[in-house]
């Protein structure tokens, strides 16, 4: 295993251990859940929208290493910005997860799950926190 890879993994194991932004919001403006069934990993993600930005993102949810990693860096990464640029963000993890494309810079330590996109089985996992939030987007945006 390369040093590069070492440190992904361990950024991986450090956010499914404590992860970050984990528990409901008060008055969240809309939840949002997600279920992997191939691997049983449940996400819930509770979004508090300020027109149309993300004034505070939360999750709660079980499963595995990759799924609850993907949601602690996932709203790390989008709280406080606007819908435009979670969109653009949640873009970008795609192509990098399922397309396999080159990790863009933006996602920090998300690149730690790039690897994923070679483990066919596992896609959904990293993937799952990011359909919640791309729905939690669009109901917020209805509301
Ligand atoms: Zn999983």
């Amino acid at each position: 295993m390369s040093l590069l890879e070492e440190l992904y993994r361990e950024t991986i194991m450090i956010h499914a251990q404590k992860p970050h932004n984990f528990g409901a919001l008060a008055n969240p403006t809309v939840e949002s859940r997600g279920h992997n069934t191939s691997c049983g990993d449940m996400i819930t993600i509770y979004l508090q929208s300020d027109g149309e930005r993300i004034a505070d993102v939360s999750f709660q949810g079980q499963g595995c290493a990759i799924s609850q990693s993907s949601a602690s860096m996932m709203t790390d990464l989008v709280k406080g910005r606007s819908f435009s640029e979670a969109r653009e963000l949640i873009k970008k993890f795609k192509e990098m997860v399922v397309e396999g494309k080159e990790a863009a810079p933006e996602l920090g330590d998300l690149r730690a799950l790039a690897g994923v996109s070679k483990l066919h089985s596992r896609v959904k996992c990293a993937t799952l926190a990011w359909n919640a939030l791309e729905q939690a987007l669009v109901e917020a945006q209805n509301k």
